[in-house]
């Protein structure tokens, strides 16, 4: 019962999966017991009232829709893959993102879903296969360990790097951050902080150096400024010189980066009171053109 914890102010998104339904087929279904809504940024993305449960609603059970907030919904978006791109989802578990991702390229094309922990890469390959995701290659592997000169990286477009953060953002209505390493006051005391800014900050500079990446979207579901935008402006060098700025996912959306780093504006955050979540999501971007050819 402890784990039954939610905010019931907080609007109940789900998201459609729409390799297994279409939008219009969704709401219609949802809505013959509850009011639903198109969200007004994210395609495929519905709102229905604070509170609902749809834990054990057949299109939950079934995998036609995942029930998946607004801000975890935007970090693909803002990946922006294409039909038939290779990608790597660099931190894949549990595979929200994952197969979000391979809804938006149509089940068209590759997605390498690389989890280092054992458990959960079952709890990602479950996520894979409820979704119809069949594109989805699940690797149990360090992100770190992955050659970016390796051949079978050699065309892989854009990567979503979602990597373990404080989860200080996030209101405790999933399990997962009520996990003791989830729990601790404020999101985790100062070396805790400093050490998951160091792997993030690798783990950045690692997604950056892959030859033929064009876009990389970086996201937690921290408030931290040390695992947000400091992290950001400590690689800003490294990825200028490989040929990457920052680009601006969402514009119309008002809540931007903290103004402690150049380009703060490009930055989006979401507030964990007013947005009911905080997250925070960086994207770089650079021409295929403009890939240092000395790579
Ligand atoms: N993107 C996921 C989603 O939306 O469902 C959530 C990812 S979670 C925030 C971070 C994940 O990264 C955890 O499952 C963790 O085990 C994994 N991880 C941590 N270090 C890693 C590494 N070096 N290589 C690959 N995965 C790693």
């Amino acid at each position: 019962a402890q784990y039954q914890i939610y905010d019931v102010k907080k609007p109940r998104y789900v998201r459609v999966n729409t390799l297994k339904m279409d939008v219009e087929t969704a709401m219609f279904e949802l809505g013959k017991e509850n009011a639903v809504q198109k969200d007004d940024m994210i395609p495929d993305l519905l709102v229905l009232p604070p509170g609902t449960d749809l834990h054990n609603h057949p299109l939950v059970t079934d995998g036609s829709v995942f029930m998946q907030g607004k801000a975890s919904c935007m970090v693909a978006v803002a990946l922006g893959p294409k039909p038939g791109w290779e990608v790597i989802d660099a931190c894949a578990a549990p595979g929200n993102k994952t197969v979000h991702v391979a809804a938006l390229m149509k089940g068209e094309g590759k997605i390498v879903a690389c989890e280092l922990n054992k458990d959960r890469v079952k709890r990602l390959e479950h996520t894979a296969k409820l979704a119809g995701a069949t594109n989805v290659e699940v690797l149990h592997e360090d992100f770190l360990n992955l050659n970016p000169k390796d051949q079978l990286y050699s065309k892989v477009r854009a990567i979503l790097l979602d990597p373990s953060c404080s989860g200080s953002g996030t209101v405790a209505d999933r399990l997962d951050y009520l996990l003791p390493s989830h729990t601790s006051g404020d999101g985790g005391d100062e070396s805790r902080l400093v050490k998951l800014a160091a792997f993030q900050k690798k783990a950045l500079i690692h997604a950056l150096s892959f030859p033929s990446v064009e876009r990389v979207a970086y996201s937690t579901c921290s408030v931290h400024q040390i695992e947000n935008e400091d992290v950001v402006k400590s690689v800003l060098p490294v990825a200028a010189s490989y040929g990457f700025q920052l680009s601006t996912p969402f514009p119309q959306w008002a809540r931007r980066g903290l103004p402690v780093v150049e380009g703060s504006q490009h930055l989006l955050r979401t507030d964990p009171v007013e947005d009911k979540e905080g997250f925070f999501i960086a994207l770089f971007t650079r021409n295929a053109t403009h890939i240092p050819e000395t790579f």
